[in-house]
């Protein structure tokens, strides 16, 4: 059962990601290496333009950064993002559980964190479209 029914609602219209925005979750994900970086997606008017970060998310625990009690109610975050220190730039089957229970898009950032090293995901795990707007 999902915590919410996230399918009927207006947030699910993300279409874009500032660009400012990608290039801190692709700095961010650089300097965790080689542990992963983890944050929340926050987007206006269909626009990914923060991350929200959680207090003693990261390090270590390889996919046990987004622990279900800390996903947040609020109602401005649209998914999350997380980086693949192993390169790997395709959901696990626990990214996958994860995406399916909470938000619409995700992106997976990739080593070695360049330009184009990232994919957005919808909720069942498959490759999504998302511009990148200035
Ligand atoms: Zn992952």
């Amino acid at each position: 059962m999902p915590l919410f029914d996230f399918s009927k609602d207006e947030r699910g219209k993300v279409h874009s990601i500032k660009k400012r925005t990608l290039r801190m979750i692709l700095e961010a994900s650089k300097s965790s290496f080689p542990e992963e970086f983890g944050a929340f997606l926050r987007a206006e008017k269909g626009v990914i333009k923060e991350l929200v970060l959680l207090p003693g998310t990261v390090s270590g625990e390889r996919h046990a950064i987004f622990r279900m009690h800390m996903l947040p109610i609020d109602f401005t975050i649209v998914g999350t993002v997380h980086s693949h220190p192993s390169g790997a730039c395709y959901p696990s089957e626990a990214d996958r559980e994860l995406f399916r229970r909470y938000g619409w898009v995700h992106i997976i950032a990739c080593s070695p964190y360049d330009r184009s090293s990232w994919t957005a995901f919808d909720m069942m795990g498959e490759p999504r479209e998302l511009k990148v707007v200035d």
